[in-house]
């Protein structure tokens, strides 16, 4: 099942694996810049595919996946708010590297190592992103700084970077420099984790259940119910804030 719904980013990580070794310039293997450079090719790619679906409902081939179509706000709102959250990511980014710089080990390195780091950045990650999470979610914090991505419904692909600048510093960047000063793991550890990170964010907020992806319903069900599925799974299971429910068919679903 897991690897079912997870076989687009396994063969995704394979073709990015193969490309870093076997036909990068070692100029550009080397440069910090390349996952974050990465993180905006994959980001735009995939967020401009799912406004492409989401103007032609009339195309079957993708509108049948479609199974959330609530938002208030459309994608050309929200995008001046995103563009200024990556603004901040790419500033953030530059800092860390400039005064830190711990992460982009480019020497050689083995199979397992890449496998063993992309599962402590996991689960660093879903221990930073729960905690932040639900920080945000306490009475004055939320109206302060959480409203804003709450007011999206999960069915945009660009609303998962729709959201006040705190809340995207504390869910969106902090959780990945934690795990990048932490493990001071290799370049190719961090390309792939933003890759996967680039695709997951309009995946989990963009409606579709398109085969060999992760689904779209526990997120959803977080911008719903408020309390359940902060984070990753991890943390969610821990501390029994786990609900595992299929998104309902796209007649029930403008409740
Ligand atoms: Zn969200
Ligand atoms: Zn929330």
């Amino acid at each position: 099942m897991w690897i079912t719904q997870n076989l687009l980013y396994v063969f995704m990580m394979i073709i990015v694996h193969q490309i870093y070794y076997h036909v990068l310039p070692t100029q550009i293997k080397h440069n910090m810049y390349l996952p974050t450079v990465s993180f905006f090719i994959i980001y735009w790619a995939t967020a401009i595919l799912h406004m492409v679906m989401d103007r032609t409902p009339q195309i079957t081939l993708w509108s049948r996946y479609k199974v959330i179509q609530q938002e208030q706000i459309s994608d050309i709102e929200m995008l001046p708010t995103v563009i200024l959250n990556q603004i901040q990511l790419v500033a953030c980014i530059v800092l860390y590297i400039h005064f830190i710089g711990r992460g982009y080990d480019t020497s050689d390195v083995s199979f397992i190592r890449i496998i063993f780091e992309l599962f402590l950045y996991y689960v660093t990650y879903d221990i930073v992103f729960y905690y932040g999470h639900r920080f945000l979610h306490w009475n004055g914090i939320y109206e302060r700084f959480h409203k804003k991505h709450h007011l999206t419904k999960g069915s945009i692909g660009i609303s998962g970077m729709y959201m006040h600048p705190f809340d995207f510093f504390l869910e969106s960047v902090f959780p990945f420099l934690v795990g990048f000063s932490i493990w001071n793991g290799h370049m190719l550890s961090n390309l792939l984790f933003a890759c996967v990170a680039a695709i997951n964010s309009p995946q989990s907020h963009g409606g579709y259940t398109f085969p060999f992806l992760p689904r779209p319903d526990n997120h959803y069900n977080h911008h719903k119910y408020f309390n359940k599925n902060y984070a990753l799974g991890i943390m969610d299971s821990l501390h029994e804030t786990v609900l595992s429910q299929p998104i309902q068919t796209r007649k029930h679903c403008n409740e």
